[in-house]
């Protein structure tokens, strides 16, 4: 619990009982849901981490305002607890998760898959969806994972939800009227957009394990789920609720695009929510009026400055003396006006992901805007009187060698010695800062087939950057935890081995690693790379993006060749039709 203010944080004198802990939630929280208790189905949906990381998502709070919206259903929230001794209770009503007809489970991150555990065991609900007759509630997952790759957690749940939650619902509730457990998941394949695992056999290589020889349908379940959107009209979302207590302290996040055109080859989420679709102005507008006088909005989008309506978003914001936000920023799009508009709203901190300073290594993830921009970005910023500067790096990119660190290394020293003379005539100075991640392959992305690198290596670069960047004032290196990486790695292109070594890692209290030993598996089989003509876990679903488009860029990238951002017209990937 972490809270940055001047007086004592009023969570720490209740957080061992989480009924007054609640209550203090509740009371912080604006919505603007009205209640909708009348509802005859009774649902929860559940963040498998804590309520201060789940009430700054997005997308759990859209799903969890959707389900109130249906009309048939009432929809209370959960969170992972720190006491699970007496099981899991709902935030509005304090009621056992167990005694639900409906659990929605929203799932962001793969190295949340252990907390679903934790749950499901506090409240004595089987693990597999198998194991489960009518008298537990239907167990459902949403959110990106559900869409990404589910197979890691598919035996899990009941129905998992492949696409925007606004294509998918309404149909959804329509169908579950007046149905059984049962009924409801063999008609939910009538539905669209919803993935029953129980009617799927995966079949595994005999002489390779985890590599999949066959994807088996059963009798009436389609042979892949196609992904569903929402239509252009849609895509708008904000917070429901707007509390002190989250991560984002009272911001209301407000969705200005969803997708993104630029096609960089490692990230998952550009790819999957594809095609870049812009929320209406007057929405946006509309919402930040709206705000009460403590709020900001936070404008959430892959590349916010990509949006064609940025400026006048954020000079609405001004002139109606509204606070504001920004997620992540490219170098590339920022000029004069925009930085003008930045600092005006009191912004003192601007991050960026760069990724990489080697020129080789921004073709292959094609991301390609040069060092030299990035400089004189960070030059304008410092100008801006803008202090701090929060840039992202990925070390363990494939092909990746120690002239390519080095140039990450000289380019970091670079811009800190811009940084600190662009901060001297402005007579103060804030800080820089390098956070470095592993490049982990994620699914549904051209750099999918590669590998992860072995920990052994990903140690030694990281001690690399680290000697080499750690003296030098005025920076602040950050080398995320390579175990962390390493379970998002194992998972992000698992299968369902993966979610039985993940039910023995957590039923024996030993580590991922230790479990895989023990089931008699190499780790490096989780890891590697993958063959170009290998069935993969999520060819179960049918994103859009096809799988040649992606093996095409793949080959592109392996060869340091660009391909240029969406443009109008464009048909090349699947997506747009
Ligand atoms: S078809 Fe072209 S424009 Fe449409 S999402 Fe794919 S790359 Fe972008």
């Amino acid at each position: 619990m972490t809270k940055n203010s001047r007086f004592p944080d009023p969570r720490l004198s209740v957080k061992n009982n989480i009924n007054k802990l609640y209550d203090l939630y509740l009371k912080s929280e604006r919505s603007r849901l009205s209640n909708n208790a009348g509802a005859y189905l009774k649902a929860v949906i559940v963040f498998p981490n804590s309520y201060e990381v789940g009430m700054s998502n997005l997308g759990f709070l859209r799903a969890y305002e959707l389900i109130n919206l249906s009309g048939i259903m009432s929809c209370d929230r959960a969170f992972l607890q720190d006491d699970l001794s007496k099981g899991v209770i709902s935030l509005e009503t304090r009621q056992r998760l167990i005694s639900y007809d409906f659990i929605f489970f929203s799932l962001s991150y793969e190295n949340d898959f252990a907390n679903i555990l934790s749950i499901l065991s506090a409240e004595k609900i089987p693990f597999l969806s198998k194991d489960r007759d009518t008298s537990f509630p239907l167990i459902m997952a949403g959110g990106v994972i559900a869409f990404l790759n589910p197979e890691p957690v598919a035996p899990i749940f009941d129905l998992m939800f492949v696409g925007e939650a606004e294509a998918i619902f309404p149909d959804f509730f329509k169908n579950i009227e007046n149905k059984n457990k049962y009924e409801i998941i063999e008609s939910a394949v009538d539905v669209g957009g919803i993935y029953a695992p129980s009617g799927y056999n995966f079949i595994y290589e005999k002489n390779t394990p985890n590599v999949l020889s066959k994807i088996k349908n059963l009798s009436g379940f389609p042979r892949r789920i196609k992904r569903k959107w929402a239509d252009e009209k849609n895509v708008f979302s904000s917070s429901a609720i707007i509390t002190e207590f989250s991560e984002l302290s009272n911001i209301n996040m407000i969705e200005i695009e969803r997708g993104c055109k630029r096609g960089c080859r490692f990230c998952s989420a550009g790819f999957i929510y594809l095609p870049l679709r812009e929320s209406k102005t007057e929405e946006v507008l509309k919402t930040i009026s709206a705000l009460n006088e403590d709020e900001r909005a936070g404008f959430v989008g892959l590349g916010t400055m990509d949006s064609g309506n940025i400026n006048e978003i954020m000079q609405f914001s001004l002139d109606s003396k509204k606070r504001f936000s920004l997620s992540s920023i490219r170098f590339d799009c920022l000029d004069e006006n925009n930085l003008g508009l930045i600092k005006e709203t009191g912004i003192k901190t601007i991050t960026m992901g760069i990724e990489t300073g080697s020129p080789k290594l921004k073709k292959l993830i094609n991301k390609d805007i040069s060092n030299e921009n990035i400089i004189n970005a960070v030059k304008n910023i410092i100008k801006m009187d803008i202090i701090n500067i929060k840039l992202y790096f990925m070390f363990g990119l494939p092909y990746e060698k120690k002239e390519d660190m080095d140039e990450t290394i000289n380019l970091i020293k670079t811009i800190r010695q811009e940084f600190v003379s662009a901060s001297k005539i402005n007579k103060r100075i804030g800080m820089l800062t390098a956070s470095f991640s592993p490049f982990v392959p994620k699914a549904w992305t051209p750099l999918q087939w590669e590998n992860f690198e072995d920990l052994t290596t990903l140690r030694k670069k990281s001690n690399y950057l680290n000697d080499n960047l750690k003296r030098l004032p005025n920076l602040n290196i950050i080398i995320n935890p390579l175990n962390e990486a390493f379970t998002e790695a194992f998972f992000a292109r698992g299968s369902r081995i993966n979610s039985n070594i993940l039910i023995h890692a957590f039923t024996k209290k030993i580590s991922i690693k230790k479990a895989v030993r023990s089931e008699n598996y190499n780790i490096a089989d989780f890891i590697r790379k993958f063959g170009a003509e290998e069935i993969l876990p999520w060819d179960i679903i049918d994103q859009g993006v096809t799988k040649k488009y992606l093996l095409e860029e793949y080959k592109k990238s392996v060869n340091f060749k660009l391909t240029p951002q969406c443009f109008e017209g464009c048909k090349r990937c699947g997506v747009c039709r």
